[in-house]
Parts: structure tokens; sequence; C-alpha cells
């Protein structure tokens, strides 16, 4: 079973990954986490590239086969030999995220992003993926005071590009949404972390039960 975690800058993914990967390890499953960019060694320097601050000169099409190259060797070193050894995959993004920041966010065609993330992928997808939302402010407001809390650098490459971005992002979340009904839950992330956690878990359950 492979469990993505979406939705803005902010919203809450990784804490809620965390919380269901807890709440799973405690009954017992065996589970493993990783998040994109990154998650292999290679994986993980192209992430250090792709949100280097320093890089205003990178080209949105640079952009797009980055995280793409960062997938394909994610998906085949770590994801595919964990799901082969039936163990449950908590991944923190996926290709969800790029068809949203990538091709809804930068403007570029979604059929094409979308063509490269399946050669990157050879089409893994998840068998389920929780789209945390909240309203753009909430999600940058978040990020403004996680940034405060842990006092290092501010922001990434990608959350300096601002608010209208950002809504495009939200935008291209909900589109992909309404195509795939069946893989993605809508999770509302305006309420309070125990609220969060116990839907997904109640969710996953019966992922896990049937
Ligand atoms: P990013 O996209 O930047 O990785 P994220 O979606 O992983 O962000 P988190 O890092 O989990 O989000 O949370 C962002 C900030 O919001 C953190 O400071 C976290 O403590 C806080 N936060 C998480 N969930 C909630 C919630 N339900 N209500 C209020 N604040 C929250
Ligand atoms: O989720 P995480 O904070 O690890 O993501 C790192 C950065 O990469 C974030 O600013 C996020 O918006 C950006 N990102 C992106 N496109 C993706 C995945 C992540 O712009 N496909
Ligand atoms: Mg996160």
């Amino acid at each position: 079973i492979f469990l993505t975690f979406e939705g803005p800058d902010g919203s809450g993914k990784t804490t809620q990954l965390r919380r269901l990967a807890d709440s799973l390890s405690k009954l017992g499953y065996d589970i493993v986490v990783t998040r994109e960019p990154g998650g292999t060694s290679v994986s993980d320097k192209i992430r250090s590239l792709i949100l280097d601050p320093e890089h205003t000169e990178m080209k949105d099409q640079t952009e797009v086969l980055l995280y793409a190259a960062s997938r394909a060797q994610h998906v085949r070193e770590l994801i595919i030999p964990a799901l082969e050894a039936n163990r449950i995959v908590l991944c923190d993004r996926f290709v969800d995220a790029s068809i949203a920041y990538q091709a809804h966010g930068l403007g570029l065609d979604v059929e094409q992003v979308a063509a490269i993330n399946t050669f990157a992928t050879g089409g893994l997808k998840p068998t389920r993926t929780y789209l945390l939302d909240v309203p753009v402010e909430t999600s940058l407001q978040r990020l403004y005071s996680r940034a405060q809390a842990i006092g290092g650098e501010a922001l990434d490459r990608i959350e300096l590009k601002g608010e209208t971005y950002h809504s495009r992002v939200r935008d291209g979340f909900m589109t992909l949404l309404e195509e795939n009904p069946d893989r993605i839950r809508l999770i509302n992330a305006n309420r309070s972390e125990d609220e969060i956690a116990a839907d997904i878990l109640r969710d996953c359950n019966e992922l896990l039960d049937r």
C-alpha cells in the first residue's frame, strides 16, 4: 500500500504523515516514511539544487525535469522495493505536487508534465492520497511562523514565489481532486491536528481492512 500526502506549503502534510506513521506502527504495521523531492542520496542532492534560493536563474523546464529525475531514482531505489516487501509506504508529496506546482503553478502544459512523470515513475500510482487543504493565507502564515520558530534560513526558492503562484497551485490540487475522486481524499486541514489525524486514520483503517 502506497499512501501519499499532498497539499499546499504549510498545510500540515509532514505533521500528519508522522502522526499516521506512529499510529500504524503502534498497530504493528511495517512502515516506510519518505518524502519528495528526496528519499534517496541522489534524490536529496537534486532536492538541494532545486530548492537553493540562490538559483533564481533556474528555468521552469529545468525545474520540472529535476523533480522528475529525483522521483525516478526514489521510485526505483526505495518505493518499489518497499512495496514488493509488503511494507506500507508513506510519502510526503509525489506526482500530484508536480502537476499542481510545476504545471498549474508555473503555467506549463499539464499533459507534458504528466508524460514526463509517467516516464519517471514507470506509471506507479498511490493507492490513496490525502489532500490537505487550507486557504492560501493560512498556508503562508504557517510557513512564516514555522520559519521564525526554527530561526534558520527563512523560506526556500519555491516558498518565496508569492501568493498568486500559491493560489494557482491550490487550484491545481482541486482540479486533480475532481479528476481522481477514487484515489484522492480531500481533508479540511484548517482544523486541529487531532481532528485531522483522526479523519486520516479512519480512512486508512478502512483501506487496510479491505
Ligand atoms: P511544507 O509544505 O512546507 O513541507 P507541511 O505541509 O509539511 O509544510 P507542516 O510542516 O506539517 O506542513 O506544518 C506547517 C506548520 O504549521 C508547522 O509549524 C506546524 O506545527 C503547523 N501546523 C501543522 N498542522 C497544524 C494545524 N492543524 N493547525 C495549526 N498549525 C498547524
Ligand atoms: O514539502 P517540502 O517542504 O519538503 O517541499 C519542499 C519545497 O518544494 C516546497 O517549497 C514545495 O512547495 C516545493 N515543491 C514544488 N514542487 C514539487 C514538490 C515540492 O515546488 N513537485
Ligand atoms: Mg513538510
